[in-house]
């Protein structure tokens, strides 16, 4: 059996940093903008989108473009 030499792995970069960037508004990333709208849901029952700003219902997801949290 030969050796095999193998690439190192660490120049690999997920792409998940880059794109919470994109939704990022006033320095909020997205995760706290969906753990706000979370709260919301679990308080009132509703909240707004943050995809489409439709109406998020706890019970099947947005009106507007039928994005659920999960
Ligand atoms: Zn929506």
């Amino acid at each position: 059996m030969a050796a095999v030499a193998t690439a190192p792995s660490e120049t690999i970069v997920t792409g998940s940093d880059r794109a919470a960037r994109l939704f990022e508004a006033g320095g909020r990333t997205l995760e706290d903008l969906v753990l706000e709208r979370w709260d919301e849901l679990i308080a009132s029952g509703r909240a707004e989108c943050p995809v489409c700003g439709g109406r998020l219902h706890a019970a099947g997801g947005c009106n507007g473009c039928g994005s659920e949290l999960s």
